[in-house]
């Protein structure tokens, strides 16, 4: 499985690149456009001081604009890199200062509503073209960022029917470049299957996590010593950002409680193997998933090594 970056690109596919929001995605694509030489004039804009100070630090980008208005002043291609629920007020900003006929994408864990919340702001002739990287960690800020964050992970990109074709292929190369497998599909269709691979998973370690934490002072102290045992793998995605989190489920309610009915419900009909001693029912069951697991790893996207959850390596968002 190739973990690199292929060689810059022989001329840069963008004029102005503006990245709104370096934290761990937005750095990671930030960090990814500047090695592979894809802008003229790569531009990093965020609202916290300290990370702007530190994306100058670590010496990314051409521009550091604090103020969003100014930051996509003639820019042809901007990328919103903030958490779901700020991309309204941002695009309320920002679309009196988008340039005719710029592209505007994002990397937003939900789609339908960010279309929704943003598309209102944007003048008439900009190309709203969203993106889903399906790929991070549970790391946030720019420090955590890695410009190979994207190779050979899917990048969902959800265009509406009547989106511009051109722009679609400029949103598309941008995440070749970044290693990534590209997929187009409906933002609905993206919901409903990011409620089930994504962030039905993520609450339910969220709701793990929480449980243990409740538990009396001497239990909790058992579980953490004995967490070799599955919970540490759980800690891991439960210890992803809050606001991110948040944020996905308030905007993507709908699929998710509709994923969170089919599992209650599987998880009553579990309930009752155990109850009715259905070892049979179990093992059936049980062997289904772990096929689950071996067509992940086939397919590339895992490998089947043990120490899984141990490193700090790349996972799916
Ligand atoms: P992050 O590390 O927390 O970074 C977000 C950055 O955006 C922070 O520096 C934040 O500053 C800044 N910001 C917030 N509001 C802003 C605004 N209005 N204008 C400018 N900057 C603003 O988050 P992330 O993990 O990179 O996630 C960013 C987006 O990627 C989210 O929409 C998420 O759904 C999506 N995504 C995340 C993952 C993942 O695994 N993390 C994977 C795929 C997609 P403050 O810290 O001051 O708020």
């Amino acid at each position: 499985m190739a973990d690199q970056l292929g060689p810059a690109v022989a001329k840069p596919l963008f004029n102005r690149l503006t990245i709104i929001g370096l934290g761990l995605i937005g750095s990671s694509l930030a960090r990814m456009a500047k090695q592979k030489g894809l802008a003229q004039t790569l531009i990093a804009c965020d609202s916290s001081p300290a990370v702007c100070a530190r994306v100058k630090e670590l010496g990314f980008a051409d521009e550091i604009i604090a103020e969003p208005e100014r930051a996509v002043d003639q820019a042809d291609f901007i990328i919103l890199c903030v958490p779901v629920g700020a991309n309204e007020a941002l695009a309320k900003r920002i679309g009196p200062h988008i340039k005719k006929g710029a592209i505007v994408s994002d990397v937003g864990s939900v789609k339908a509503s960010v279309i929704a919340k943003v598309a209102p702001y944007l003048p008439q002739g900009t190309h709203l073209i969203p993106a889903h990287p399906v790929a991070g960690t549970e790391f946030s800020g720019p420090d955590a960022g890695f410009a190979t964050l994207f190779v050979n992970r899917w990048c969902i990109i959800t265009p509406a029917p009547q989106s511009d074709a051109n722009a679609i292929e400029q949103v598309k190369s941008l995440w070749l470049a970044a290693g990534s497998n590209v997929e187009v599909m409906s933002a609905e269709h993206h919901d409903l299957v990011l409620a089930i691979t994504s962030h039905l998973p993520h609450l339910i370690a969220f709701n793990i996590v929480g449980t243990a934490a409740a538990l009396e002072e001497g239990t909790k102290s058992e579980v953490i010593k004995f967490s070799a045992g599955g919970f540490r793998d759980f800690t891991r995605i439960a210890a992803s950002d809050p606001v991110m989190w948040r944020d996905v489920f308030l905007n993507n309610k709908d699929a998710v409680l509709e994923m969170l009915g089919r599992f209650n419900a599987d998880l009553l009909a579990l309930e009752s193997m155990i109850r009715k001693d259905d070892g049979e029912g179990l093992f059936q069951l049980f062997t289904r998933t772990r096929a689950i697991r071996r067509s992940i790893i086939e397919m590339g996207q895992e490998t089947p090594k043990a120490d899984f959850g141990r490193n700090s390596s790349s996972d799916q968002k």
